[in-house]
């Protein structure tokens, strides 16, 4: 299976408590433990000014660009603007396209960053820059590889940048299952949301979202999935509620990609959030999803 990484994934942020380190740490352990060899890891192109606009404001990518950011806007996105940071967002948006590619060719591709679902049209917020989904399907749909999408978003934070640039789309469909009292705390309207109580746990989380998944197909014939496999589901996660285990959030994946794979649709795995206190269950979790979506293959 092909991973979309890079150097460029990893920037300094200075004393900040955003888990940047998960994206030097992830790959090396998938490399260590043989789950990706060096011919799987790939280094994405970076998507091109032209790409972001398809989705974002000329407004919004030029002071992002310039680094003319209000502090309003720089306190929304919740990250400390630099050139770095800059080009590492469009490193990982080129991440994302090119993991789609890859799984349109291979059936499952992932991108080991990504799934930044909090990012509008005209503004960043919650640590996304730009959206690097709704680019994604933009992208391939002008290039004529795809026209049909289907967004999991199973990250414990409602997708609302997504569901906004996707409302008037009507071949995108947005599937969000959340904690209902986690940020945002106005929730955007997705064309599926599941809102869940706090302390959700695995068998609770499992009934629903297996439940869920073959419905989807009654109301939308994607040609392509965009998962995004947040682990701040997780019990304990500094921003989440929910209360999954590492099982629970591995069987979550399995769930997912089994669905992917009995309905003959191409996976993009995309990392999402995960901000336990440490950083090696991050990994850990971020690296089970990648390990049950490499088996699809
Ligand atoms: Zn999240």
């Amino acid at each position: 299976m092909r991973a979309f990484t890079s150097a460029r994934y990893t920037v300094s942020l200075g004393h900040h408590s955003y888990p940047m380190e998960k994206y030097r740490l992830v790959p090396e352990r998938l490399i260590a433990e043989g789950v990706l060899h060096d011919d799987d890891v790939c280094e994405p192109e970076a998507a091109s000014v032209a790409d972001v606009l398809r989705v974002h404001t000329p407004e919004y990518v030029d002071a992002l660009m310039n680094g003319t950011l209000d502090r309003k806007a720089l306190l929304r996105l919740g990250l400390p603007w630099s050139e770095e940071l800059v080009r590492r967002a469009f490193a990982v948006l080129g991440g994302t396209y090119h993991a789609a590619r890859a799984a349109l060719e291979d059936g499952v591709a992932a991108n080991l960053a990504g799934g930044t679902h909090h990012a509008f049209a005209d503004y960043g917020e919650g640590y996304c820059i730009f959206n690097d989904h709704v680019i994604t399907l933009r992208r391939l749909r002008a290039e004529g590889y795809a026209q049909r999408f289907l967004i999991v978003d199973l990250d414990v934070h409602q997708g609302n940048g997504t569901a906004v640039l996707c409302r008037d789309d009507d071949q995108t469909f947005t599937f969000s299952v959340h904690s209902e009292s986690n940020y945002p705390a106005r929730k955007e309207r997705s064309s599926w949301d599941i809102g869940l109580p706090d302390r959700t746990t695995d068998e609770q989380y499992l009934d629903v979202v297996t439940d869920a998944l073959p419905r989807l197909l009654e109301q939308c014939d994607p040609q392509m999935i965009l998962y995004q496999a947040g682990v701040d589901v997780l019990a304990g996660d500094r921003f989440g509620k929910l209360a999954l285990s590492l099982a629970g959030v591995a069987e979550r994946d399995r769930v997912v990609c089994a669905f992917a794979r009995r309905a003959g649709l191409p996976l993009v795995v995309t990392l999402g959030g995960g901000y336990a206190r440490d950083i090696n269950q991050i990994v850990e979790a971020h690296c089970r999803t990648i390990t049950i979506a490499k088996r699809i293959v």
